[in-house]
């Protein structure tokens, strides 16, 4: 066979390898998808977590890189529990590069008395917190409890909200975080979509104050699923008519440190359990789901286990957040995909 006839084959299989790939990671998502909408009660809306247009592709220079962060990082969380489910496994990623000297402050804006059916808040509060502090011991990170009404953060007084802010905002000032973290501003959970907006405020006053303006990241959605954002009229938010998932600026590989995080989460037994329907919740195994869908999402070709994945986007507000992105190697969320014209598609 002579060398000519030998490249167009070797061409033939690459393509039949790719595809195999294609084919197997798109029903691995299938697969996952179809597990959290179910449990969400979504089925119906299944489709899939590529962007339409786009599709996977082998990237050989794809692989996992530090994350490299130096400062303190500060989470502002709604409830005990959000800091386990969205962003200790980045942040024990982070911590792990001994290059660099972290701390992690999670200022908790309620106390989570409203999180168990059928118990009185005062037992909920109490077992809560001692949950909160039984899962930041694992990652070591430091509790700031302001203790605001549990599901009553978007209905707050003006002057309980005033109170809020400005609290929030000597937070700022004490712990002078590289790195804010907070939940993403989407309006169909108000205490977390407060959370953001409420940071923004107390953003704003720091900033006129002249502190050192911190680079804002808000986490993953919930399930990943896509959610009626606060900012309407963007182009992500037409692709949300028909498409469920929910796309991030960046996936980091927590896949070292997801176990850990999934240890801190399971001391929050009060969220694995339902006691009115005396079942579990399976509150752990939808957090693990979503991380293996975005570990699908850079998965190398020859992997033969599914990685584990931890969604944020930076958000940018000139004068009041960063512009420098500390997570200077990370995983774009895109760079996985290739945009396919339907005429280029094979
Ligand atoms: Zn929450």
């Amino acid at each position: 066979m002579s060398k000519v006839q030998q490249l167009p084959l070797r061409g033939t299989q690459l393509q039949e390898r790719h595809n195999r790939l294609e084919e197997r990671v798109r029903k691995l998502e299938a697969s996952l998808l179809a597990e959290l909408f179910r449990r969400n009660e979504r089925e119906e809306s299944v489709q899939t977590a590529t962007p339409p247009g786009y599709s996977y592709t082998q990237d050989a220079s794809r692989q996992a890189l530090p994350v490299d962060a130096s400062g303190p990082i500060m989470q502002v969380a709604a409830h005990p529990g959000d800091g386990p489910d969205f962003f200790y496994a980045t942040y024990l990623k982070i911590a792990s590069n001994m290059q660099y000297h972290n701390s992690y402050h999670e200022v908790v804006l309620t106390d989570g008395e409203g999180g168990v059916d059928g118990w009185h808040p005062e037992r909920t509060r109490q077992v809560r917190m001692k949950e909160a502090y039984a899962g930041a011991e694992i990652v070591g990170s430091r509790l700031h409890f302001l203790s605001y009404p549990d599901g009553g953060l978007s209905k707050l007084p003006p002057r309980k909200k005033t109170r809020l802010v400005k609290q929030l905002a000597r937070k700022i000032e004490e712990i002078q975080p590289a790195i804010l973290v907070v939940h993403p501003p989407k309006n169909d959970h108000p205490d977390h979509a407060s959370s953001f907006l409420l940071t923004l405020a107390a953003l704003e006053i720091h900033a006129r104050r002249g502190g050192r303006t911190p680079t804002l990241l808000i986490h993953d959605v919930e399930f990943g699923l896509q959610q009626k954002s606060l900012w309407g009229n963007s182009p992500q938010e037409l692709l949300a008519e028909t498409y469920p998932i929910h796309v991030p600026d960046f996936i980091v590989d927590v896949s070292s440190t997801h176990q850990t995080a999934q240890l801190a989460l399971q001391k929050h037994q009060t969220q694995m359990y339902d006691p009115m329907r005396g079942q579990p919740k399976l509150y752990a195994d939808l957090i693990d789901t979503l991380a293996q869908v975005r570990g699908l999402q850079f998965m190398a070709g020859g992997a033969t286990w599914i990685p584990r994945g931890q969604a944020v986007s930076q958000v940018v507000i000139p004068d009041l957040t960063s512009e420098h992105n500390f997570l200077l190697q990370r995983l774009p969320a895109g760079s996985i995909y290739r945009q396919v014209k339907k005429d280029e598609q094979v």
